[in-house]
């Protein structure tokens, strides 16, 4: 039976049922929208007593399937006030799936101040512990701390001292396979605010003593479609050997440096000149110099393999997974060209529990509002140790990028939502712009990427409908499984794979019509929170500067009038 576990933080109360039959046929960010929007009004304040937060499995964790024992977290966001999902990999999801728990909800606030860890048992039993000793430290020390206590086997999710002071750009970290590290995030919106309201420092899980097995309507049906999956995983250029695993998300640099899609100086629609030191070649060469490895799992099983370890001059680990978002945003867009300042940035933020990406961009409009210069690496890592201290200026930064656009009266923000752009220059990237303009949860790089579509992406025709069915693809993909195996399932050709794994599992009938009606489900729900939220068409818009500066190696403006941008939502299936 798969389990969701209800834990009151107020009452201590917690309980285990079944799985409800109306979250049958929903994983992930599916299951988040519905509970959001069945159980929690929109209008609540993200950090009092009636949000929620939601972790849940994917429609195949616990199944064996590479990349779907991912976990989405989720819950009214303090950094844009919408519904927010933000998914992770590493070890949590699956041991959670080892203990049959599908879905994890903590709600209302304690009476008292004492900081809790939520203990799930080897044998299954879920407690509330004190954690009042592990309270006041970063996410690395915390792990240190949670393994001596709970033994070295242990998933955990954790927030850091910017979830536990409420930083609306706060992660919960997850620890990864490899080096049991706190440096898999689910980093965007702020749920390690969330997490930290409910004075909730950590989740740990111990290993199952007994564990669940998945029950297979069809276990022969279901081995032929998981061998099918990991073939063409295997065989496709990105996701086989000689793509992710060789260079890591690095790649995607070669790609968005070349079309003016890299975000340079506050996505002020430059080139990067200096693309070569921070191309995937030069990602390759920092990482061995120094014996790092490329081509590691954030969790078990997974071929792709897209992550990494980044080591310093000693050979000590700086960073376990420098990925293109963290790259792009505090790398170009800060007009920072140095490995080894990327890293220590990277394991900062890791540390301290906040969203690299929100934290880059905010560094980005530092920058163009003249507090610090241009490609000043040490005054760029001092604006995130600020953050880390808690300065006036570190917690205005903790707050996210309108914050600081707001504090340092910059004129150009990228944020829609309230929330930092993606890495994607919206003038060439038009669809992706698109998707990040009518998400439901700002600006998001994963709602509906249309990188490598056969349409000029610095044109207007198509992107619309191009970003609908991206949108809704995404949606099932964040139901079921990581996006670099999507981006393979998406093919006509494939998406039936994911279809027989999920009928020979649940022996419901599952089609790819089927499977993308569950993503348009899942963000209609979601546009439908939004709405009684208060939002309107008003806040599907870019910031009013892409419209109007050129992007200076293409010449696009963003050019999508409100209505035109609207048509995204009447979505047929
Ligand atoms: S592809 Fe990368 S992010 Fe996705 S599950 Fe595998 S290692 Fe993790």
């Amino acid at each position: 039976m798969l389990k969701v576990c209800n834990v009151n933080c107020s009452t201590g109360l917690i309980t285990i049922n079944g799985l409800s039959h109306g979250l049958k046929g929903f994983g992930g960010r599916g299951i988040i929208a519905k509970i959001m929007n069945a159980e929690v009004d929109p209008k609540c304040e993200p950090l009092g007593a009636e949000n929620k937060l939601i972790i849940a499995g994917t429609l195949l964790s616990g199944t064996g399937v590479p990349t779907c024992n991912r976990l989405s977290v989720g819950g009214k966001s303090p950094l844009t006030e919408t519904i927010k999902e933000s998914n992770v990999g590493g070890v949590a999801g699956g041991m959670l799936a080892d203990h049959g728990i599908r879905t994890l909800i903590i709600e209302d606030l304690p009476k008292e101040t004492a900081w809790k860890i939520l203990r799930i048992k080897a044998n299954g039993e879920v407690i509330l512990e004190n954690g009042d000793d592990v309270a006041g430290n970063n996410t690395y020390k915390a792990v240190e701390l949670l393994k001596e206590r709970y033994g070295s086997k242990i998933g955990i999710m954790v927030i850091g001292m910017a979830g536990e002071r409420g930083y609306k750009n706060s992660s919960i970290q997850v620890n990864d396979v490899i080096t049991g590290n706190p440096s898999r995030a689910a980093a965007r919106g702020g749920m390690g605010a969330v997490m930290g309201s409910k004075k909730l420092k950590a989740i740990v899980i111990e290993p199952a003593l007994k564990k669940s097995k998945p029950v297979y309507k069809d276990e022969v049906a279901f081995e032929e479609a998981r061998r099918d999956f990991i073939k063409v995983l295997k065989e496709y250029p990105l996701t086989g050997k000689e793509g992710l695993q060789k260079k890591g998300t690095s790649i995607f640099i070669d790609f968005t440096g070349s079309f003016g899609i890299l975000p340079v100086n506050n996505f002020s629609g430059k080139k990067f000149e200096r693309l070569k030191e921070i191309d995937s070649n030069s990602f390759v060469e920092a990482v061995n110099r120094n014996n790092g490895k490329i081509g590691i799992p954030c969790q078990p099983g997974c071929t792709i393999r897209c992550s990494n370890i980044y080591n310093d001059k000693d050979g000590n680990m700086i960073s376990s997974g420098i990925e293109y978002e963290t790259i792009a945003l505090i790398g170009p867009n800060c007009g920072i060209s140095d490995w080894d300042t990327i890293a220590k940035f990277d394991h900062i933020c890791d540390d301290l529990g906040v969203d690299t990406m929100e934290t880059g961009a905010s560094i980005g409009v530092a920058m163009d509002a003249g507090k610090i210069p241009w490609g000043d690496k040490e005054a760029a890592l001092g604006l995130v140790m600020e953050m880390v201290n808690g300065t006036d200026f570190g917690r205005i930064m903790g707050a996210g990028t309108k914050a600081v656009g707001e504090a340092l009266k910059a004129k150009r923000v990228p944020t829609v939502k309230g929330q930092a752009l993606a890495a994607y220059d919206p003038r060439n990237l038009k669809g992706t712009a698109v998707s990040m303009c009518t998400s439901a949860m700002g600006a998001d790089h994963t709602t509906g990427p249309t990188g490598g579509a056969p349409v000029d992406p610095t044109k207007k025709e198509g992107q619309i409908e191009l970003s609908k069915e991206r949108q809704k693809g995404f949606a099932f993909c964040d139901n079921s499984m990581c996006l670099y195996a999507w981006v393979v399932m998406q093919k006509p050709d494939n998406m039936s794979i994911p279809a027989r794994l999920l009928t020979a599992y649940y022996g419901d009938e599952w089609t790819p019509e089927r499977m993308l009606r569950v993503g348009a489900e899942t963000i209609s729900l979601e546009w439908d929170f939004n709405k009684r939220a208060g939002f309107s068409s008003k806040d599907d818009r870019m910031p009013d500067f892409f419209y109007t500066e050129k992007s200076e190696v293409t010449g696009a403006v963003f050019d999508f009038s409100e209505d035109e941008l609207q048509a995204v939502k009447r979505l047929d299936t």
